[in-house]
């Protein structure tokens, strides 16, 4: 063994211990076992093959399937003074032959492969040609062909286990479910894996919900003005949108950019280049936004328009916060999303086994929009984690809803929607129950019936707030086929009949943020460093356009906060910051220092 696994966590990363999950995946890997390791995102995977790889005699073979990623791991790595190389079809010839070269006189700690660039008889000889560390398989649940990710080189990497018994092989994923995890070990061949599991939990990203008013954009403008400066993601559910939302950002100042499956190939490039490489880009995206997207320092995720599973919503606000520092998952919900998603999975050329399956996610998802409980516990427990105590950080632990008896409330609007036959939506039979004589009453003669004006007691937000509810319950449900009127489910005749009581959660006043109470992922930066946190952001910027890297890449924000926390006054106490390993020191260390000193004068 060249050094020991914590001795390189520190000297090149900068480290100071591994996380939980970590340390017994390297040993594993160590010892030449075969690994499946779970892991959520921003969990730490790479660092499991990496580390191993640097030990270990031989070069550590990653396959990723993402081009882009691979060249910010790659870039990362040498910055940190690994010896990395990435071998694909955008390399030119001259530098892959070079890179053949470092290969044969073992001068490689890791290389990254594309799935079929390793597959080519030529490669796979190469490769018998040199001592090899490990494999490590990326994304490896991009072999389950039932699963959104599916790439069809994937299932040729069984070969791997034929032509090289005796080298370790690593599967990574972050996607949870048992069937992809099985699918996993039979179609790589894994031999004997040990299996390594970690929670899912992201105990640094904050989960909250608002009920979308009528000024959704205002809503928006409203959570982002606390993010100012932030890189994020905001996700709509149709192309359009994301262009008008992003349009207005822009007015607004952000450096936001619209991203869906209909922009030309090179503009989608271009704005996901952006938002790696420059600070505080709003990417506004359909889902086609995300996958492979790498970057560790993305501060919020908001949604404004309502994912389609607990799943879904759970990858897409997975990519906030991968770097630890506190992050937003943010989302805006209301009645009318309710319908228009149930509407979809209706209209949906699917079989109806299918819409049975999307109905029920899509359930499961407006569950927990409306919980009245702890939102992180309710999340793990669907993935079949459990929380012990609820999380304090997310917005029903921080300001908890208060509950009221909604039974009454309930069998009035429900019985309400009976006796106006079924035909007509929320505007209506909200109209029918305050006792409005509106045109529409008139015309249908609705001021005649037994329910007319039964529900003056509430506003119509409130029985907006209640319908919405009993939407998201299963009890009321929208007829595509009529427009979204309202009607009756099965699951709303014990709930007429007083068989079962409803309790339902009260609506509280859209909260204005307080003055200056903004939260930054460098909250914990003071005062009194703002002007020393701001230099040390411009150092970063510039240290980072000169070696064409992301920001990221030279030091993490927690890095940076450290430095204006703790004041390092040489290299060698900047040594001790996190995430400054030797390489890393050497090449940035002096900048840093310059920028230190100057501010302790001051
Ligand atoms: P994943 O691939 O599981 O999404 P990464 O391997 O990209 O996650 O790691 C996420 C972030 O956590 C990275 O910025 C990485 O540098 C950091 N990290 C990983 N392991 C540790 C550790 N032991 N201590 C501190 N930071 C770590
Ligand atoms: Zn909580």
């Amino acid at each position: 063994m060249l050094s020991e696994p914590l001795a390189i966590l520190r000297q090149v990363y900068g480290y100071r211990a591994f996380r939980p999950g970590q340390a017994a995946v390297v040993d594993a890997v160590l010892a030449g076992q075969d690994c499946l390791v779970l892991m959520p995102t921003g969990g730490g995977k790479s660092l499991c093959y990496q580390i191993p790889a640097q030990a270990l005699p031989g070069v550590g073979v990653v396959v990723s399937p993402l081009i882009a990623l691979m060249q910010d791991q790659v870039a990362a790595l040498r910055q940190a003074g690994v010896r990395a190389a990435f071998l694909n079809s955008t390399v030119p010839w001259r530098e892959q032959q070079a890179i053949k070269r470092e290969l044969a006189a073992e001068g490689l700690d890791l290389l990254y492969l594309a799935p079929e660039r390793l597959l080519q008889e030529e490669t796979l000889a190469l490769l018998a040609g040199v001592r090899l560390a490990l494999f490590a398989i990326d994304e490896a649940h991009c072999v389950s062909q039932w699963g959104h990710d599916f790439r069809q080189d994937y299932l040729g990497l069984d070969v791997l286990g034929e032509r090289f018994p005796s080298v370790p092989r690593l599967a990574l994923t972050a996607t949870a479910d048992e069937r992809t995890r099985q699918e996993i070990v039979a179609r790589l061949a894994l031999k004997r894996p040990a299996r390594f599991v970690s929670g899912f939990d992201r105990p640094n990203i904050r989960y909250a919900v608002q009920i979308k008013t009528r000024n959704a954009n205002e809503q928006l403008a409203r959570f982002l003005d606390a993010h100012r400066g932030q890189a994020g993601i905001v996700y709509c559910l149709s192309r359009k949108k994301t262009e008008a939302v992003a349009e207005r950002l822009r007015q607004a100042g952000y450096r936001a950019l619209a991203y869906h499956a209909g922009l030309p190939a090179a503009q989608r490039a271009d704005a996901q280049a952006r938002f790696l490489r420059e600070e505080g880009v709003v990417i506004v995206a359909t889902v086609a936004f995300g996958l492979g997207i790498d970057k560790p320092d993305v501060r919020f995720v908001a949604h404004v328009d309502l994912p389609k599973s607990v799943e879904a919503y759970y990858q897409e606000t997975g990519r906030a916060g991968r770097d630890g520092a506190p992050a937003q998952a943010w989302m805006i919900y209301g009645l009318q999303d309710v319908v228009r998603l149930r509407q979809m999975v209706d209209e949906s050329v699917a079989d109806e086994q299918h819409k049975r399956i999307e109905r029920s996610k899509l359930d499961a998802l407006l569950g927990w929009c409306e919980i009245t409980t702890c939102r992180r516990q309710a999340l793990l427990r669907y993935f079949g984690d459990d929380l012990p105590r609820p999380c304090g950080n997310c917005d029903i632990c921080l300001t908890p809803p208060r509950t009221w008896d909604g039974t009454v409330a309930a069998q009035k609007l429900l019985s309400c929607i009976v006796r106006t036959g079924s035909r007509f939506g929320a505007a209506h039979v909200i109209d029918v129950l305050r006792g409005q004589r509106t045109d529409k009453v008139r015309q249908h003669r609705h001021a005649g019936l037994s329910t007319f004006g039964i529900g003056a007691d509430l506003s119509v937000a409130e029985w907006r707030s209640v319908l919405r509810q009993l939407a998201a319950g299963g009890f009321v449900d929208a007829d595509a086929a009529r427009f979204g009127a309202l009607r009756l489910t099965a699951a709303a005749r014990p709930l007429l009949r007083s068989e079962t009581t409803l309790t339902l959660r009260q609506e509280a006043a859209p909260a204005k943020p307080a003055a200056g109470r903004r939260q930054r992922p460098d909250g914990e930066v003071a005062a009194a460093d703002e002007p020393l946190w701001q230099a040390l952001r411009a150092c970063r910027l510039q240290l980072a356009e000169d070696a064409a890297v992301p920001p990221y890449v030279v030091f993490h924000d927690a890095t940076l906060r450290e430095f204006a926390r703790l004041r390092p006054a040489s290299l060698d106490a900047m040594l001790q910051v996190h995430g400054v390993g030797q390489a890393k020191l050497e090449r940035y260390g002096r900048a840093f220092l310059e920028v230190l000193t100057e501010h302790a004068r001051s």
